[in-house]
């Protein structure tokens, strides 16, 4: 099933959930250090279970996430988004907070969540 969200992740490694359960979570995240500290996102979009990922490098200062609004401990996160033209791909980054489970505890509103994978699944 999580294979399935990312169909151009090669050899995707994801952790079994069942420590976590989307209806506690607003968004679900690991990051795989064997693929160069891939961080990998699932959530809920439009009822429909989606995922993204990217690279992710941890900040030495604090910041402000863009999922949760908190300033705390953050990292950049970037993916890889169509351009305008189809053989084309941008890299965006967000600053999000290194603690995902901390991050989702912080949500209060899904607004921020549901426009930061809008913005990153094209
Ligand atoms: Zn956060």
């Amino acid at each position: 099933m999580i294979k399935g969200l990312f169909p151009k992740a090669k050899k995707l490694k994801s952790p079994s959930f069942d420590d976590f359960d989307l209806k506690e979570h607003s968004y679900i995240s690991w990051i795989d250090i064997r693929a160069n500290h891939r961080k990998y996102i699932i959530a809920y979009y439009q009822n429909k279970l989606t995922g993204i990922y990217g690279s992710f490098d941890p900040l030495q200062q604090k910041g402000i996430c863009t999922l949760c609004g908190k300033h705390g401990e953050v990292g950049l996160f970037v993916a890889k988004v169509k351009g305008i033209r189809r053989d084309m791909s941008i890299k965006r980054g967000n600053y999000i907070c290194q603690d995902s489970l901390n991050c989702n505890r912080n949500l209060t509103t899904l607004d921020k969540l549901n426009t930061f994978i809008e913005r990153l699944q094209k």
